[in-house]
């Protein structure tokens, strides 16, 4: 059948230099093919720039493709962030909400690089040059330019010292309520999972109230299998996905060498996989001609 999916591992979760990957668009997809994988999701955060790349390059490299985006949302002071596929990256809604998160971060790690500047020597110029053009700007970068300086040993050092949200430095940043999100995603076409929902452990960061109200919004699943989620957390999120009927995904959040998380760690059910094209009216996923 021309239109099956490739063999393999299906990771619906990872990250490119659209973001804050370490990986063009391209070698990500090119590691995908390396590590196996049948289907990859490049799903960067608030960004649909690495979408053109990474199709191409799928094609050329024989794997899937589901053009992907994490959007940042937020419940309080808690970050919930909504994975959504096959979405039209031309939606207007979208496309003004995403630019207005991208907006906010660069502004808000602009202040965060100031407030560090001034007990450390870090420049706003030592940010970008750790940044691609155009890409989400984020903590990460802050890190990667405070591991270039000498002030910390990786970007997880980074994290546990002077970027923690407890270090003094910390800014939240505009994000949309999850339930906006949610109604944005599917409004463009595209199918909403939330982002590794219990790594705060059982209780996770949406109660059963608010993922209810996600549900009738449209959420389509949760993903379960992702390393940050707790033991505790998974089961509960077993039984809210068998309570929603909600389904289960799988994926890694590879951000190449950003993180030590790799390729395929984890991954998701190729019946979820069908399901969730099934679902999505936005945009086609990449599938390469199998000749047999
Ligand atoms: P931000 O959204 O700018 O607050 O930064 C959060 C991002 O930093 C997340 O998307 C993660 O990819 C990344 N991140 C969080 N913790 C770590 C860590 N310990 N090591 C490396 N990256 C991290
Ligand atoms: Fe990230
Ligand atoms: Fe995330
Ligand atoms: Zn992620």
């Amino acid at each position: 059948m021309a239109s099956a999916f490739p063999p393999g591992p299906i990771d619906l979760h990872a990250h490119s230099s659209a973001s804050d990957g370490t990986e063009t668009p391209i070698a990500l997809v090119r590691a995908a093919a390396d590590a196996g994988l049948g289907t990859l999701a490049i799903t960067d955060h608030d960004s649909t720039a690495g979408w053109e790349a990474a199709s191409d390059e799928a094609l050329r490299q024989g794997i899937a493709l589901i053009p992907g985006m994490e959007l940042s949302t937020r419940k309080g002071y808690a970050s919930v962030h909504m994975l959504a596929y096959l979405f039209d990256p031309n939606n207007a809604g979208l496309v003004a909400e995403t630019a207005r998160i991208r907006s906010a971060r660069l502004t808000r790690a602009e202040e965060m690089v100031t407030a560090i500047g001034a007990d450390y020597d870090l420049s706003w110029a030592d940010v970008l040059e750790q940044t691609q053009d155009g890409a989400t700007v984020g903590r990460p970068h802050i890190a990667d330019a405070l591991v270039a300086k000498g002030h910390s040993l990786t970007r997880s050092d980074a994290f546990a010292g002077i970027l923690h949200w407890q270090a003094g430095y910390y800014q939240p940043h505009y994000a949309p309520d999850p339930l906006t999100g949610v109604e944005l995603i599917v409004a463009a076409g595209g199918v909403p999972v939330i982002a590794h929902p219990a790594t705060r452990g059982r209780a996770g960061v949406v109660s059963e109230d608010e993922l209810a109200r996600l549900v009738d919004a449209g959420l389509f699943g949760l993903e379960v299998d992702h390393r940050e989620n707790t033991p505790d957390g998974k089961e509960r999120l077993r039984e809210l996905a068998a309570k929603f009927d909600l389904a289960i995904t799988g994926s890694s959040d590879y951000h190449g060498a950003g993180k030590p998380n790799r390729l395929a760690e984890n991954s998701t059910h190729p019946e979820v996989l069908e399901r969730l094209v099934d679902r999505a009216t936005g945009w086609k996923p990449v599938v390469p001609v199998l000749s047999d």
